[in-house]
């Protein structure tokens, strides 16, 4: 190429910042060993716990990558011609990759805060929007992941145009960081965009199911099982060793729900037996202690529907020892409520910190407070049941309905009427807590649950 100026001449001087966003001077970090060219082996290194090593090359990979961009594509921008942008295009999307793989080795090494560093200084490399909208997403989903911060999150991604935005990554995380927020249509108009413009098998499927599950939230139950059915069966049609780790941890999730909904228990061990499968491969397939402790709370769920509270509260207790999901805290309150062991459930949802729950976990806190006060119709579990369901404000009419139907019921003065009502609704909260119809709404947290590693080679 005639217009491009050589990769030397464009080095930052031997005592400035390095260009990888490292923080130390150039000549101490990338300087000559950039010159190697593109690494390609960051990922394998990640994948072989070579944490510090990945780093390295992660970073020298970025050095050497925007200095071909300043030597190649910029000038062919000044000069107007139309490869510039194509250039560009590609530019933005290879760096965008390079920064991600980035984070996962701060992240894999603990250092996530130097990972914010990186992006305030890879935020200026190029002035295109579409850069400064991947930095933006990048930044959101730093503040989510590492911080669990979802306000943060969403100031980082409020400026961006959503109703023009084709970049499945941005209006996936744009689900999560508003998802409480929006409503049906809203995040019905959103699924079927992601659908329509992913080219990923597993994200089709997984919003699929959402669409399905958002109709539970609108009390559409036949059209939410129906849309489910269709998005499992288009998934057993696929090849089986041509299914992602993440589609196979989404078909086990879908067929529990389906499970719940249609009350067919051969499903629910179905999804048990999936999930099982999963945990098998947990160290060959690298799976994180988040992502194992979930698992561990699927299968407890399970058995907690088939009605061996035994084995369910087994499994929780594993879950918790892994990783603390403050979730399976409450499915283990409610699979000892099951037990009929209500002592132990109302010590276990004493020990929950309500304030420290998302909203949506808050809801189910709250429901799982109001089976124990309808199992034991016991003053105090009603007036705790009560003063939590008026602490949440659910925006669902479905979950509108119930949370009001629980409190007519535990307010209800005459005790003989309101047991019965209370035992009427026994059942369906208990559904209704194991169904948890946010989750396939939800992409980027769940994604993050497995080895995004082996999810990027795939
Ligand atoms: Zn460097």
């Amino acid at each position: 190429m005639s217009n491009s100026l050589p990769i030397s001449h464009l080095e930052p001087r031997p005592d400035s910042q390095c260009l990888c966003g490292s923080g130390l001077p150039f000549k101490d970090c990338c300087s000559e060993r950039y010159k190697e060219g593109p690494k390609t082996t960051a990922r394998l290194h990640l994948r072989e716990r070579r944490f510090g090593q990945a780093l390295i090359e992660c970073r020298q990979h970025l050095t050497w990558y925007v200095l071909c961009h300043r030597s190649h594509t910029l000038p062919l921008l000044k000069s107007g011609k139309k490869e510039g942008q194509t250039l560009l295009e590609v530019d933005i999307a290879v760096l965008a990759d390079i920064v991600n793989l980035l984070s996962s080795c701060y992240q894999r090494l603990g250092r996530t805060d130097e990972f914010a560093m990186v992006l305030d200084h890879v935020e200026h490399f190029i002035t295109d929007k579409r850069w400064q909208d991947k930095v933006a997403y990048l930044r959101s989903l730093w503040w989510m992941n590492t911080k669990s911060d979802r306000s943060k999150a969403r100031d980082c991604i409020s400026h961006l145009e959503i109703a023009n935005c084709e970049d499945i990554d941005i209006l996936t995380l744009y689900l999560d960081v508003n998802g409480e927020e929006l409503s049906f249509d809203q995040k019905d108009e959103l699924f079927r965009r992601i659908i329509a413009g992913t080219d990923e098998d597993d994200i089709r499927f997984q919003y699929e199911c959402a669409l399905g599950i958002a109709r539970i939230a609108i009390c559409e139950t036949d059209e939410a099982i129906r849309l489910i059915e269709v998005a499992i069966d288009q998934f057993r049609s696929t090849e089986e060793d041509e299914r992602s780790l993440y589609g196979k941890h989404l078909f086990a999730r879908a067929l529990q729900q389906l499970g719940i909904l249609k009350h067919d228990d051969d499903l629910i061990r179905e999804s048990a037996k999936a999930y099982s499968t999963l945990l098998e491969c947990a160290d060959e397939c690298n799976l994180s202690d988040f992502a194992i402790a979930d698992y561990l709370s699927e299968v407890g769920k399970c058995h907690d529907l088939l009605g061996d509270q035994i084995k369910a509260i087994d499994c929780f207790d594993k879950s918790a020892e892994r990783y603390s999901i403050p979730l399976t805290q409450v499915y283990l309150a409610s699979a000892y409520i099951n037990k009929g062991d209500n002592e132990s459930a109302r010590k276990v949802l004493q020990a929950i910190n309500a304030d420290e729950l998302s909203d949506v976990n808050r809801q189910d806190f709250a429901l799982a407070c109001s089976t124990l006060a309808a199992k034991t119709c016991n003053r105090e579990d009603i007036d705790i049941a009560v003063a939590e369901l008026k602490c949440v404000s659910p925006r669902e009419p479905y979950f509108l309905n119930m949370k009001n139907e629980c409190l007519v019921a535990l307010l209800e003065t005459k005790p003989s009427v309101q047991q019965s009502k209370l035992r009427d609704l026994l059942q369906k909260i208990n559904r209704y807590l194991m169904l948890q119809p946010n989750f396939f709404g939800v992409g980027v947290n769940i994604n993050n649950m497995l080895d995004d590693v082996d999810r990027e080679d795939e």
